[in-house]
């Protein structure tokens, strides 16, 4: 891949963790990856007015830990707004023909179904990995493991006492708010104060229009886990606030231990999503049941109302406005 696209200009083939500097908003844009980072700067592209086409190998989009139902359901909606996805799909190759970037495509299933896709650029989405070359660690005794990252232990502490690593080169999810957390927690632990981060309560988020948010446990996880759970689902087009902005598109879903009611995930697809699932991180980090949360007092009008109603739905049964 990376030879095959050698040929193509600079300003044409830009990566996601690059400098984007074009001139104009291209006619078509291919995306390589409908991960976040894909589905953020696609749906961007899309609405200044290029033909975005996402390509993905997975049969979902938003990357392996989203949830699929909300998957399902922002793919229909960006969709609907103007983006196209070539799913189950890999890209194998690329070729510059004039101005035109000629796209090699494979079904990932049947390396027999071949097509080509055009476009004027290409934006390479297709995941980061830990930047942990010529550092020095081979050369410390510090070996990294199969993805390239520093092993630490509970502490942030290498094999070297004195070296300590966080963020993207450690394990857990590659995130901002989960590197800033261990710095000041790496440090506070190397005070003598405690360490804890719980990556399960780390929450995620994809910045579309709507935006999607989530933190713990998706159901296709609780499935694989055996986990019996409890599902309270309530729309935002029977959200008060939401109507009144005209922004209705999406759910709030909250998975709940079927024997303790404890609170195992919450998956947001619609308005004020990003902010709205830092409620559902504090209620997961304290141990909180749905009922709990249903029972505490949400002001009106407000989207965070569809969290304590989708709540009220897993504990009860039923939600009060819906
Ligand atoms: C396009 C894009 C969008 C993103 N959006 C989000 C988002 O919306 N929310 C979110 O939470 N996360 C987002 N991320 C991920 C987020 O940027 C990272 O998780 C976060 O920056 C990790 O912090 P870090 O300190 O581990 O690494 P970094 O922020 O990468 O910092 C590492 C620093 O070390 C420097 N460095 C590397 N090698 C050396 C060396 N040998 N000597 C000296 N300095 C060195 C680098 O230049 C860099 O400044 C996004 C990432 C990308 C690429």
């Amino acid at each position: 891949m990376a030879q095959k696209t050698k040929a193509i200009d600079e300003e044409q083939i830009v990566s996601s963790t690059g400098a984007l500097s074009l001139k104009e908003v291209p006619k078509r844009m291919v995306i390589i990856g409908a991960g976040v980072i894909g589905l953020e700067l696609g749906s961007v592209w899309s609405r200044l007015g290029a033909e975005v086409t996402a390509v993905e190998f997975l049969p979902l989009i938003g990357g392996a830990a989203i949830d699929g139902e909300v998957s399902k359901s922002l793919q229909k909606i960006l969709t609907k707004q103007g983006l196209k996805f070539k799913m189950s799909t890999k890209v194998t190759g690329a070729q510059k023909e004039g101005s035109v970037i000629k796209i090699n495509l494979e079904d990932a299933q049947d390396p027999n179904k071949k097509e080509t896709l055009d476009c004027e650029v290409l934006l390479v989405c297709v995941g980061r990995r830990p930047y942990t070359e010529n550092l020095g660690l081979e050369e410390l005794g510090i070996e990294k493991d199969k993805k390239g990252r520093i092993p630490v232990n509970s502490v942030f502490q290498t094999v070297v006492p004195n070296i300590y690593a966080i963020g993207d080169c450690i394990h857990g999810p590659m995130l901002a708010h989960k590197a800033e957390d261990e710095g000041i927690i790496c440090i506070e632990g190397i005070m003598g104060g405690p360490v804890h981060i719980d990556y399960n309560c780390v929450p995620s988020v994809i910045y579309t229009h709507p935006e999607v948010g989530w933190v713990g446990k998706s159901e296709e996880a609780l499935k694989s886990e055996g986990v019996d759970y409890k599902v309270g689902k309530f729309p935002y087009m029977a959200n008060s606030r939401a109507k009144t902005n005209n922004d209705t598109d999406g759910f709030v879903k909250v998975l709940s231990d079927k024997a303790t009611d404890r609170i195992l995930g919450t998956h947001i697809i619609g308005p004020t999503a990003g902010e709205l699932i830092n409620e559902a991180v504090l209620a997961q980090e304290y141990g909180a049941s749905s009922e709990d949360v249903s029972r505490v007092c949400h002001a009106h009008p407000t989207c965070a109302e569809a969290l304590k109603e989708a709540s009220t739905a897993a504990y009860s049964g039923k939600p009060i406005n819906f």
